[in-house]
């Protein structure tokens, strides 16, 4: 925590108040008696991301917030949505209380969460996220999610089957 008044390292903390998970502290340069306040987050234990080639890296709460940012990129949701599911995955991987977690089961997280939201986001993200072998695993997915009644929430427009689509197309061209 450097002094944002002469740069340097050490500070003592005058104040501290617990908000939720984040900590509020009042602190006191030892160099230059400048004071300022903090808002630290709480983790228990540091958490590591395991990737498919084995590397592994912090765990970022901007990366997780990206992805998904990027499937939802114009869904009309509602305001706050996004960050909910963010916090919530995060709370999920903190109280699992291990070190480290593999990206897959985070990916496997963000599914989960974006098949409630949207699903036009989800099919977006699984589509980047999972490598479909080819397009019939993305279609058995889309299927599944069809036959349990998931793909179509009440304020969201049902996708129109492959036929529905061929014979619009093949109106218009006439
Ligand atoms: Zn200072």
């Amino acid at each position: 925590m450097n002094c944002p008044n002469c740069g340097r390292q050490d500070s003592g903390v005058v104040d501290s108040r617990s908000l939720g998970d984040v900590v509020r502290r009042r602190r006191k340069c030892l160099a230059c008696g400048a004071r300022f306040t903090t808002h630290e987050r709480v983790h228990v234990h540091d958490l590591f991301v395991i990737k498919k080639d084995g590397r592994r890296e912090d765990f970022s709460r901007e990366k997780l917030s990206l992805g998904i940012r990027r499937a939802c990129e114009k869904r009309p949701l509602p305001t706050g949505a996004i960050d909910k599911l963010v916090e919530s995955i995060e709370a999920e991987l903190y109280k699992m209380g291990r070190g480290e977690v593999s990206s897959a089961h985070i990916g496997d997280l963000v599914m989960e969460g974006l098949r409630k939201l949207d699903h036009i986001a989800y099919i977006r993200f699984a589509s980047v996220y999972r490598t479909f072998a080819d397009i019939g695993d993305l279609k058995q997915e889309v299927d599944s999610l069809a036959e349990r009644g998931e793909l179509t929430p009440t304020n969201q427009l049902p996708l129109p089957s492959c036929e529905t689509v061929s014979a619009l197309a093949g109106r218009k061209r006439r």
